[in-house]
């Protein structure tokens, strides 16, 4: 089975950042730059992606166009999750740039000197830890302590 792919929201920033740390493709409204009614755009674009929507107004009107769309009920990122356990995986991928959705690649050592400049980080994290790179951000990804945290959190929803 392909992983779906999504679009979500306005007020689904948080749950965007999550879906893509396990590496699903999502398309955030808050993103794009939309001139006009955000509905209307979500419901004439983007097609192929389950809709993910806080507004029952919105979901009705995507499920009578005989759109893929999921009402998210819970205002709880960790139990809207929960409302999503049967379509995702909660596994993290380091893949995906949670910011930007950009795949992630090996940076360079001018991209990682660059970031530990730019972010005055003193440490040497490419001697400590592998590292991911988003082209887009310019932004190193690795697992510590956030990473951790994170791990922890997704530990206690499969509890
Ligand atoms: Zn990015």
């Amino acid at each position: 089975m392909n992983d779906p792919t999504f679009i979500t929201d306005r007020m689904l920033g948080k749950l965007t950042t999550w879906l893509r740390i396990f590496g699903y493709d999502v398309v955030y409204i808050g993103d794009l730059k939309i001139e006009g009614d955000e509905d209307t755009y979500l419901l004439n674009n983007y097609k192929d992606r389950i809709l993910l929507t806080k507004d029952r107004e919105l979901h009705r009107r995507a499920m009578k166009e005989g759109r893929k769309s999921i009402l998210i009920k819970s205002n709880d990122v960790a139990e809207q999750l929960m409302e999503l356990k049967d379509l995702v995986e909660f596994q993290p991928a380091m893949d995906r740039c949670s910011v930007c959705n950009t795949l992630l690649r090996k940076p360079n050592e001018h991209e990682i000197k660059d970031f530990l400049e730019r972010e005055g980080i003193k440490e040497d994290l490419a001697e400590k830890y592998e590292l991911w790179y988003c082209e887009r951000c310019k932004k190193l990804y690795w697992m510590g302590g956030h990473w951790k945290n994170m791990i922890k959190f997704l530990e206690r929803l499969k509890e």
